[in-house]
């Protein structure tokens, strides 16, 4: 079975996970002709991508996925996506809501406050040390407080002073390009990807989309062609690593040789998977917030004041509820819509333990305040939920997250990408991409015979450099 990569009848490259970055990855490879086995645990492929839709007419996704016209384009799509008309948010301030980005803009007291901390830093050359000193040096301490910390908070399960700095650098940033965009938008009659993707440019020409069958098709497209190296429920145990190399691993009990393993199971698993190294080890203490999110299926459309509503306030359990109908009319019967509501746990909690039929009382619950007759529109319900919805990067382990970002897994031909695998707040389109870049280069290097394989070096700012 075993023969040297470089003749390409190489032992295959084994891919843990058939989401959007594993099924991504090994359409990469077979590209380059080089053989690959996905192995994915679950019954059928998609990951966090899968799509629902019940027999009433409803579909929803884990929370509210849109793509961009431009990842559809790019897996040969455009023709099956409807483009998404508009899209917006607010934030509600007391009892009132503010736009995002302009009602936010228009309080004064913000404004001042954000122009003194801005002034200040420009005095003091230490780097911030927490989220909640780089929120209140960026944006002031009164909106920070008010506004952006709790939600911060809510989201991330976690105080603000115990999260790394770097949680501010995932938020979209550029005030006038936002509003700019957000203009075309209006005009336009289109949703503008704004700030939605890394690795490739906001741009007046790429908004969202939605697949006809939701984002799950998207995944179905990625798998064409991969039917004979796909294995369903088949549950990657261990990865073997000897001298310092992944070389193969045990899937349901049995092992079998790879010449190289791209993983894309959550990092803080990936430990506990290879055997042979605890290089490591650090990622064991990486920590994901678990996420509920409930989709109340109601009578009526238009029933927040936009398409996703923001909830600072401490008194709300919920950070955020969403109306998808509003931008995706077609994810609902006519005349009804849903509204999914978002709150954020640990797996195994309190809140994570409580049945379907309690999460949806509680959840109703939450919504009164904003649609006041909530439970008289009350048609059914549906509760998803994810142990991984969102990576949380705690000050404590930093330094290890950046050297995960900077030098991979450490293991050679040990490839840990996607969203959970990168552990990163990566959308599908950077996860594409992404995934796309570093596994071309792994599939040179196993087609050049190459015995080192570096995972990580300087890479092109966009993506445009790689296709
Ligand atoms: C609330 C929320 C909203 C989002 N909204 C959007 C949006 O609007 N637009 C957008 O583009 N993206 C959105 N995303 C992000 C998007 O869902 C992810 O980027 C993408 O689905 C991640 O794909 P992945 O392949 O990296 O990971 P996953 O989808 O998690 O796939 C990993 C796969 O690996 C399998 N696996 C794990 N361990 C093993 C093992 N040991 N053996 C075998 N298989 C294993 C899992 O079963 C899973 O199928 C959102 C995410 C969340 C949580």
């Amino acid at each position: 079975m075993s023969s040297r990569p470089g003749s390409k009848s190489f032992p295959p490259v084994a891919v843990v996970g058939g989401g959007v970055a594993g099924l991504t990855a090994a359409r990469a490879l077979r590209e380059r002709g080089v053989p690959v086995r996905i192995y994915e645990v679950g019954p059928q492929l998609a990951g966090l991508a899968c799509s629902f839709r019940d027999d009433e007419g409803f579909s929803f996704d884990f929370g509210a996925h849109f793509v961009t016209n431009r990842l559809a384009a790019a897996l040969g799509m455009g023709a099956v996506c409807r483009t998404v008309q508009r899209y917006g948010e607010v934030v509600r301030v007391g009892d009132r809501f503010r736009s995002y980005p302009l009602g936010l803009l228009a309080s004064p007291r913000h404004d001042v406050s954000a122009a003194v901390a801005r002034a200040r830093a420009l005095f003091d050359a230490t780097a911030p040390q927490s989220a909640a000193e780089a929120f209140r040096r960026e944006y002031g301490p009164a909106f920070a407080d008010e506004i952006a910390l709790p939600l911060v908070e809510a989201w991330s399960g976690v105080a603000a002073d115990q999260l790394a700095p770097s949680v501010l650098q995932k938020l979209p940033t550029g005030i006038v390009r936002t509003l700019l965009m957000c203009a075309v938008g209006r005009l336009t009659h289109r949703a503008i990807a704004i700030g939605y993707c890394r690795e490739q440019p906001t741009s007046p020409h790429v908004w969202h989309v939605y697949p006809e069958g939701g984002t799950g098709a998207l995944c179905a497209r990625l798998a064409e062609g991969l039917e004979d190296v796909v294995e369903l429920q088949a549950r990657v145990e261990r990865i073997h690593v000897v001298d310092g190399r992944a070389v193969g691993l045990r899937v349901n009990g049995r092992d079998v040789e790879a010449s190289a393993v791209v993983s894309t199971a959550p990092i803080h698993v990936l430990p506990r998977l290879v055997e042979g190294t605890d290089i490591l080890a650090d990622f064991t203490a990486f920590q994901f917030r678990a996420m509920t999110f409930c989709n109340l299926h109601l009578r009526g459309r238009g029933l927040l004041p936009d398409v996703v509503v923001w909830l600072p306030e401490r008194d709300f359990r919920t950070f955020r509820v969403t109306e998808a109908t509003q931008s995706m009319p077609w994810l609902a019967p006519e005349g009804k819509t849903t509204l999914t509501v978002d709150v954020g746990c640990r797996a195994g909690d309190e809140w994570w333990r409580l049945d379907d039929a309690a999460i949806v009382e509680a959840s109703l619950d939450d919504v009164r305040p904003l649609v006041p007759d909530v439970r008289e529109r009350f048609l059914g319900a549906r509760v998803l939920r994810t142990p991984i919805a969102y990576p949380v990067f705690l000050r404590d382990y930093e330094a290890a997250r950046r050297r995960l970002v900077d030098k991979g897994t450490g293991v050679d031909r040990l490839l840990s990408v996607g969203r959970n695998g990168e552990f990163d707040h990566l959308l599908m389109e950077d996860v594409y991409y992404r995934t796309l870049h570093r596994v071309r280069r792994l599939a040179d290097e196993l087609c050049a015979g190459g015995r080192g394989f570096s995972d990580r070096e300087p890479r092109a700012s966009t993506a445009d450099a790689w296709l």
